[in-house]
């Protein structure tokens, strides 16, 4: 069971704490945190990307049939996000595959949306009718993060493939959670340095 709290949300963005659902200590990503639907529910009750509206529906309007379809339209979104992120990460601005794919998936999911107000600005609101509305979310999430300043910012830990907002000073933080994989670090320096 995946205890989805605080440590699991260190990203400063949803689109962020999205790509970090991987458990692997190194850089494969192949050890997924959202292994069934009850997963990716757990996860969206906790992120900050889904509406209360939105998370009844997940949990109420999602046909069975669907789900295996969602799941694997969801992880291969999530690898595309983080392939994308490691070539801002990597300073590569050249146009690639990964950013590529995620612009055609913006597009269609602007495509689906209505441009509504909400409060004092507009945003676009997916369309629940269409079946492919949770993709449509985490796409939207994904341009809000990729538009925003704070791209800038991203840093990917040392050791493990989780992203994170840098907001501080110089070089920051090396880590995405000093008590794991900072730790982690620490001791394998340690380790090296008495050999
Ligand atoms: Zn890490």
């Amino acid at each position: 069971m995946i205890l989805w709290n605080e440590d699991a949300l260190i990203g400063g963005h949803a689109a962020l704490d999205f790509s970090n659902t991987v458990d692997d200590q190194d850089k494969l990503r192949e050890i997924s945190r959202i292994s069934d639907w009850s997963t990716f529910l757990e996860w969206a009750k906790v992120s900050s990307m889904f509406s209360n509206k939105q998370i009844d529906a997940l949990e109420n309007e999602i046909q069975q049939t669907e789900i295996p379809r969602l799941l694997a339209n969801i992880h291969a979104l999530r690898e595309t996000e983080y392939a994308a992120l490691s070539c801002i990460v990597s300073g590569e601005i050249k146009p690639n595959v990964a950013m590529q794919t995620l612009e055609a998936g913006i597009k269609t999911a602007i495509n689906n949306s209505s441009w509504v107000l909400d409060d004092i600005s507009y945003k676009w609101a997916v369309n629940r009718d269409n079946p492919h509305w949770v993709i449509d979310v985490l796409t939207l999430s994904i341009e809000d993060l990729l538009r925003s300043e704070d791209i800038t910012k991203l840093k990917e830990c040392g050791r493990c493939t989780w992203m994170f907002l840098n907001k501080g000073r110089g070089r920051g933080r090396q880590w995405c959670n000093m008590s794991t994989c900072g730790n982690r670090a620490k001791s394998a320096s340690f380790r090296s340095r008495k050999q």
